[in-house]
């Protein structure tokens, strides 16, 4: 069977590959903690108060907001700090999706945070952060981030602290457990390798870039005024205030967001400089809420991109799942290609695809990606496995299809294709083993799949990888590159009583048998094997 293109034979449809696997939950609950890089665009933008809209002038109401957030930002507001929810959950309310997360901004210190939340904790070295556990929900609660604030190194910045972890209930403290270390892992990994880098300081605001203008260290405390200036785009920067349920709009934002309109605040390329991370959240904005990115602001993308080769691999990869996660990757994928950025993550898939415009496997990946955004939106388990299956399935079949035909189905052939992609892969993103070694299975099970043998063949049913390697077959089939009825065995066969699945085996063992001594015969009499088709 061909990886890449279609048989001579056309098969008929076969059912669409949508089961996929549990995505950890910490992903959808816990921030980036890596670091929230933000500049001071007050140099472009004049300083000056905010529009307030008061609460009769806008949607965004209380019902609207998870009582967790409530609670958060009433008990925040009762000891007498500012309390505001911010960033995406304000968009998302304002154009009527439901929020992933709720954000909540303030005056308060993360130790006054800390003080007021049994069940909070802080995270993050040189920005601290107060994370409050309600079960399952996160609440994150940052202070005001500015550039005339004290030090970082004036504030209670203390490593972990055993007494919290003892403050919690049993539940909570098991989702700690999942939570913290990923987040302090990612916040270490990313100031070890910056820490290597050429380091400028600059005096008056105490910030430190690297050579290319990008901020590594942007630690200090501020208003709510100074907060607004570092955040990225317009639609990212309204606070909707539980003193009196008005959003304060300093950017105009609340015009951005009714105009359906994407732009950075400040100086687009000073921004992206900064945070090069920043090009990947406006495709990532752009797909998931169907704006358009404001020209300016895009302008500089195709000239900068190549910077995003300047950013830690595990953040990338943290990028890259929510681009195609989250619900909209099916929007994503042409989003990053139009702008040039998949190659900035994958760049062996988008050599592929530029390659084969329209090919069966822009179209499994395509529909791969529907069925995950489907998934998401009915609550149901995806996993980073699969997804890197859809992604690197082209690379992977270009490398099997360099190979000479006889060696396509061979095992050694398809693992080496599956390590070298995904080593071409390592050099972007930070892939952790479990996802590469789940990869490498998933593909492994296809000729097994493909050719089952007799009774063998049951106890693929038990195989870790199983269900994954099965919706693999599945949306090959679909496309013609696999064959459906052998799909439809395995339907079958699962859906069998366990008293009828050996004598499917058995029958399914002589067909294969019979279909190989015909091939047998066929190259005998002088029939030469197909070589491999051009892809797609
Ligand atoms: P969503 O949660 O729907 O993916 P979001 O806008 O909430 O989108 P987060 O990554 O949760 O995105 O960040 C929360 C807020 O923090 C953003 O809305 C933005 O105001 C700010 N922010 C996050 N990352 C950056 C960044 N790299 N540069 C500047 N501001 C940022
Ligand atoms: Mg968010």
């Amino acid at each position: 069977m061909s990886w890449a293109s279609r048989r001579r034979e056309r098969w008929g449809g076969a059912e669409p590959g949508a089961r996929y696997y549990r995505y950890p939950e910490c992903f959808l609950k816990q921030k980036a903690q890596t670091e929230l890089n933000s500049s001071d665009p007050r140099a472009t933008a004049p300083a000056s108060p905010p529009r307030v809209i008061p609460r009769a002038e806008h949607t965004v109401s209380r019902s609207q907001i998870s009582p967790n957030a409530l609670r958060v930002l009433y008990r925040l507001r009762d000891a007498n700090f500012q309390a505001f929810l911010v960033g995406g959950c304000v968009r998302d309310l304002l154009v009527g999706l439901e929020p992933k997360d709720f954000d909540v901004a303030t005056d308060a210190l993360p130790e006054q945070v800390k003080r007021l939340f049994r069940n909070c904790r802080l995270i993050g070295r040189r920005f601290r952060l107060a994370h409050v556990f309600f079960g399952p929900e996160i609440i994150e609660v940052a202070t005001f981030r500015a550039s005339s604030a004290p030090e970082p190194g004036e504030e209670p910045i203390e490593e972990e602290d055993e007494a919290e972890e003892a403050d919690l209930d049993g539940d909570e403290t098991d989702l700690i457990d999942q939570a913290g270390p990923v987040t302090e892992g990612r916040a270490a990994r990313f100031e070890a390798e910056h820490s290597a880098r050429e380091t400028l300081i600059d005096a008056d605001t105490e910030r430190a870039f690297d050579a290319t203008g990008r901020i590594l260290r942007d630690n200090i405390y501020g208003t709510v005024d100074d907060d607004v200036w570092r955040r990225d785009f317009t639609a990212n920067a309204l606070y909707y205030n539980i003193a009196d349920f008005s959003i304060w709009d300093y950017t105009g934002g609340a015009e951005d967001i009714a105009a359906r309109r994407l732009r950075l605040i400040g100086d687009p390329e000073t921004r992206y400089r900064e945070d090069p991370v920043r090009m990947l959240r406006a495709a990532r904005f752009e797909a998931k809420l169907g704006f358009e990115l404001d020209p300016a602001s895009a302008e500089p993308i195709e000239r900068l991109r190549s910077l995003l080769g300047g950013v830690p691999p595990a953040r990338l990869f943290d990028e890259m799942l929510k681009l195609f996660l989250t619900g909209h990757g099916a929007r994503s994928l042409p989003v990053l290609r139009r702008r040039g950025l998949l190659g900035a993550l994958l760049p062996s898939t988008e050599a592929y695809l530029a390659a084969h415009p329209g090919s069966l496997v822009e179209q499994l990946l395509m529909q791969g990606l529907a069925n995950t955004d489907a998934r998401v939106k009915a609550g149901r388990s995806v996993t980073p496995t699969f997804l890197l299956a859809l992604l690197l399935y082209g690379p992977i079949a270009a490398l099997i299809e360099a190979m000479p035909p006889s060696r396509w189905h061979e095992l050694s052939a398809i693992l080496d294709a599956c390590d070298q992609a995904v080593r071409e892969a390592q050099r972007h993103l930070s892939i952790p083993k479990r996802f590469s070694l789940g990869l490498r299975e998933m593909f492994a099970l296809q000729p097994r799949l493909e050719h089952p043998r007799g009774r063998r063949a049951l106890r693929l049913l038990g195989h870790p990888r199983f269900r994954a390697g099965y919706d693999l077959l599945l949306l090959r089939a679909e496309f013609g590159l696999a064959n459906p009825e052998r799909a439809q065995w395995w339907t079958d066969l699962q859906a069998a009583p366990e008293a009828e699945q050996g004598p499917m085996a058995d029958a399914i063992a002589g067909s294969t048998e019979r279909t190989a001594a015909q091939k047998g015969r066929r190259r005998r009499r002088g029939g030469r094997r197909r070589g491999a088709p051009s892809p797609g």
